[in-house]
């Protein structure tokens, strides 16, 4: 346990203030001593994975930072066609996806060069390319704060939706994430049908395989997203918004141009990004060296010495003039960890 901890270079955003107490945990029973430790002196405690999603307060935590480190992977075969895949909730996302690519898995490689940990990608149901993580998940297990025990949950009890899932409940939050398993395919089909994807193997002329859909991803994100090791940034700042088929079509009255998809329950979905591009163009656009990222309009980063407080303001800004333009309210997508 280390104490006063800047937790800067833990995020990837790189702004925020200090935990007041820090722990690494490597195994479920270094997780059980820091929710001891916790729980002994009434402080709050959370759990750090990748820091790639989460914006810490310029007045840091005073409660217990967990860094999560559970490493491994194991594979087992279901039945003829299905693998379990076994990830420890510290293994980089990207390692595990990589790993069931390179045994030529089916199901995550949608997943491709997300950064963060493996034990992070239930809580917002990691989603990119038409596929959740949620869909190939068959158990998560946590390690319950409340009942100082660790257990099984099934995918149903997670709850998984768009960007959403049981963790982020105030009951989830009780929870420490420790392993995942997915049921991953043998022979699966490949999700080829996002714009980008489509465009780069028409363009490339190469065949669509799993280890070329994966590459074509991870060239697609280099394209677009910002490379935290250069610049602060944690990803994607908004949501998408899902709003009632009338309101969609009273958007495209005032916006003919409007990118909107389906979504569940006859909703529509919009693309913030083209919101944020077409109502207030946004890109680029810096508050100190907050700034919105030149080529995608729903990413902000920290060109130095931003902090906390002018990443929020920034976003504010923008999801304000969002809301007065066109009554869309923009939810974060980043968790603020306060
Ligand atoms: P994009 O390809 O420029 O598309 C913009 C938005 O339109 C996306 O957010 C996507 O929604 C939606 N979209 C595009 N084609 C679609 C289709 N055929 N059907 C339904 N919806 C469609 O997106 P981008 O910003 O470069 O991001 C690429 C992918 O990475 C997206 O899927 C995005 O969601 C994902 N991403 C996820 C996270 C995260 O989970 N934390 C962070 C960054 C990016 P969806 O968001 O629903 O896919």
């Amino acid at each position: 346990m280390q104490e006063n901890v800047s937790l800067k270079e833990y995020t990837t955003m790189k702004t925020g203030g200090s935990a007041r107490y820090f722990f690494c945990a490597k195994s479920i029973d270094e997780v059980r001593e820091a929710a001891a430790f916790a729980n002994e002196r009434a402080v709050p405690l959370f759990v750090l994975g990748g820091g790639s999603n989460v914006i810490i307060s310029d007045d840091g935590w005073n409660g217990v930072v967990l860094r999560m480190e559970i490493p491994g992977i194991a594979f087992e075969d279901v039945d003829a066609d299905t693998v379990r895949v076994v990830a420890g909730a510290g293994v980089q996302w990207d390692a595990l996806v990589r790993a069931t690519v390179g045994k030529s898995l089916y199901g995550i490689e949608n997943l491709s060069g997300i950064p963060g940990t493996v034990g992070a990608a239930p809580v917002q149901n990691i989603g990119a390319y038409g596929v959740e993580a949620g869909e190939s998940i068959a158990w998560v297990e946590v390690f319950d704060m409340e009942k100082d025990e660790n257990c099984r949950m099934g995918k149903d009890e997670c709850l998984f939706g768009y960007r959403e899932s049981f963790f982020k409940t105030p009951q989830g939050r009780k929870m420490i994430i420790t392993r995942v398993a997915f049921d991953l395919k043998k022979n699966g089909a490949l999700k080829t049908d996002y714009k980008d994807i489509g465009e780069y193997f028409s363009r490339t002329q190469k065949e669509a395989t799993l280890s070329s859909l994966r590459e074509a991803i991870i060239e697609i994100r280099a394209s677009k997203l910002p490379d935290h090791g250069n610049m602060g940034t944690a990803g994607s700042f908004f949501k998408n918004p899902v709003i009632s088929e009338s309101e969609a079509l009273q958007l495209k009255r005032s916006y003919p141009d409007v990118v909107v998809f389906p979504a569940n329950n006859g909703l529509a979905k919009v693309s913030a990004a083209w919101l944020l591009d077409h109502i207030g163009q946004w890109r680029g656009v810096c508050r100190g060296d907050a700034c919105v990222y030149e080529r995608h309009a729903l990413v902000l980063v920290n060109k130095g010495n931003a902090t906390t407080g002018e990443i929020l303001a920034l976003a504010d800004e923008m999801a304000q003039m969002v809301k007065t333009k066109t009554g869309i309210v923009l939810e974060r997508e980043v968790q603020i960890v306060a």
